[in-house]
């Protein structure tokens, strides 16, 4: 069932077995889960079927320094659906390297394996759409050519992998049905959370505090889960403080909203492969009509060998390819290129064609067949290696709570300090030159690309950041509560009935987008709670007090 904030009452109390807090992938996911079960579930979306201003607002937050990371608003979307709304559906699994622990990378390895989260990764797969869970090009297209570039692949150096697309799922429009008809969730649009509460002290979260415009309710339940997104997650646990969790829930050892990680991208090393009729380099569709795209990837002994963090590459636009296009392409690309984070590319094209009077065929045609995204020309002189890595965990890198500003609502706004240590620099250079070496050895054709000119455009390139909606590790995943927030199975260290969903409770962030791994995650840890609740009075007397 769908409910309206107009169908709230001031005061009014509600409660539920389960209230899932978010309106994103993470959130959508855990009620699917819990679908025509007996358990009630109260779903607060924190937002509408669209962004509404007031809700963007809300998301806006302070950016420390100045211009070192992209305005919040930007890069997130506070509507039912959250960034699924305009996401580009690119799905890439976290590879089983990402959960271990690497001596090369300081505050590695997750509490939970590959092999325990495989299971849930191909379950996450079915709900974005993305056909089968085979990422191998070798046994997706085994009649092609395996490589990007001939003569390139070695498997101490580039191998390559697919990235497969979702439609791309907007999980709010998507499985709205579902949602509606549903006997047992209640969906409650354009409620916002606003503070957790503990009244009957300090091992349980009582009730949640919610907004729909002028309206004060509350929620009672057995358990919350967080399902917010990377950074408002953090922020929510830091801005319920209590008597017993004085610096914020889940907080006591200061981690909340430390370790704050995205992925580091760009494009700076420019190609031109003489045999242009041999690189695979377009979308290509696999047996089930889904579009696949091939990427480089650093094998885990290589990544070992030469201390990188997990990297992909993969050939894009180079810089001088847009400056030497038609004035429609270029205006559109730069559009695209620029618009995406605030509203998808899929999206921005759509508004292009819909501009223009008479869109360039090309452009048209892009848009009607479902295209992912713009590729440069085959012909381009250049082609841009684009690289996207793993950001290595870091306590400086953090979200805090501002002590001055606040939103509509009267909830502190985010501050943000994104922070790099030697390892980002030295990992994507040692890439880098990894890849530049195969590639000359390769005798493959030009490259443009010197250490020195790298190591320069890095250095702006960290400085006035871009996440790209890539935010992780607010709220991480730990053994040991000392460097995490939350355990093996999401719930907050010391609160028994607080658990977490998303991106925030990455311990490491790999070069994967994060989205079908965010899925993985939640609806591992729905089905933990449906164990939960099952095993209900004997051994959890606290967990499942209302449970009947
Ligand atoms: C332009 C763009 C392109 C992207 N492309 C890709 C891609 O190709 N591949 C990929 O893997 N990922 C991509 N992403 C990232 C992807 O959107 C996120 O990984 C994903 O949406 C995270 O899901 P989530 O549910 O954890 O959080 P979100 O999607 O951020 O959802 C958070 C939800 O919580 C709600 N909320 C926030 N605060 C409150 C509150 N106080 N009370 C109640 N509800 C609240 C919001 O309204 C929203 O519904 C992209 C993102 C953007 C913006």
């Amino acid at each position: 069932m769908i409910l309206l904030k107009g169908d709230l009452v001031n005061g009014q109390k509600l409660s539920a077995d389960i209230c899932i807090i978010g309106g994103g992938p993470a959130a959508i996911s855990m009620a699917l889960n819990f679908s025509a079960t007996k358990y009630k579930v109260i779903l607060i979306t924190g937002g509408d079927w669209t962004q509404t201003r007031t809700n963007r607002d809300l998301y806006k937050g302070i950016i420390k320094p100045a211009g070192s990371h992209e305005p919040l608003e930007d890069s997130r979307r506070r509507q039912f659906g959250g960034g699924s709304a305009v996401w580009a559906g690119r799905c890439v699994p976290f590879d089983a390297i990402d959960f271990r622990q690497r001596s090369w990378v300081p505050a590695s390895g997750w509490p939970v394996t590959y092999d325990e989260m495989l299971p849930y990764l191909k379950k996450a797969g079915e709900v974005c759409q993305i056909g089968n869970f085979d990422f191998d090009p070798q046994t997706v297209f085994p009649h092609k050519q395996l490589e990007i570039i001939p003569g390139l692949n070695a498997p101490d150096a580039v191998t390559s992998r697919l990235e497969r697309y979702s439609p791309p799922v907007h999980f709010a429009k998507t499985y709205k049905a579902e949602l509606e008809n549903s006997s047992n969730i209640q969906v409650l649009l354009d409620a916002h959370a606003l503070y957790l509460r503990m009244q009957n002290g300090n091992s349980r979260i009582t009730n949640l505090e919610i907004a729909a415009g002028q309206i004060r309710a509350d929620v009672s339940a057995n358990c919350f889960v967080l399902a917010t997104g990377g950074i408002e997650n953090a922020r929510l646990l830091l801005a319920s403080p209590n008597k017993y969790f004085p610096a914020g829930l889940g907080n006591q050892h200061d981690n909340v909203g430390r370790y704050y990680m995205t992925h580091i991208t760009g494009t700076y090393a420019k190609l031109n492969p003489y045999n242009r009729d041999k690189v695979m380099f377009d979308f290509e569709k696999d047996q089930d009509g889904i579009f696949c795209r091939r990427r480089w990837w650093i094998p885990e002994a290589a990544q070992e060998n030469s201390k990188i963090l997990n990297t992909i590459f993969y050939l894009t636009y180079a810089k001088s390819l847009t400056e030497n296009r038609n004035r429609v392409f270029s205006a559109i690309y730069n559009a695209t290129k620029f618009v995406v984070s605030a509203m998808g590319v899929r999206e921005a094209l759509r508004k292009a064609v819909q501009k223009s009077d008479q869109p360039p065929a090309l452009l048209k045609e892009i848009y009607q067949l479902g295209l992912p995204s713009l590729l440069p020309s085959r012909n381009s002189k250049y082609w841009g290696l684009f690289f996207q890595a793993e950001q290595a965990p870091n306590r400086e890198s953090r979200i805090t709570l501002s002590g001055t500003q606040k939103d509509a609502l009267g909830m502190p706004r985010v501050e943000v300090n994104i922070a790099f240590i030697d390892t980002d620099t030295e990992s994507l250079v040692a890439a880098h030159n990894l890849f530049v070496q195969k590639y000359r050895e390769s005798r493959a054709g030009e490259i443009i690309y010197t250490e020195e000119g790298f190591r320069h455009y890095l250095k702006n390139k960290l400085a006035n950041f871009n996440s790209y909606a890539h935010h992780m590790g607010t709220t991480r995943m730990s053994d040991d509560p000392k460097t995490g927030v939350v355990d093996k199975n999401a719930k907050v260290y010391d609160i028994d009935n607080l658990f977490i969903a998303g991106s925030s409770t990455f311990t490491t962030s790999s070069h994967a987008n994060p989205t079908i791994t965010v899925v993985a995650q939640a609806i591992k840890l729905a089905d933990h709670l449906k164990e939960l609740l099952a095993s209900k009075s004997e051994s959890n007397p606290h967990f499942c007090s209302m449970v009947k």
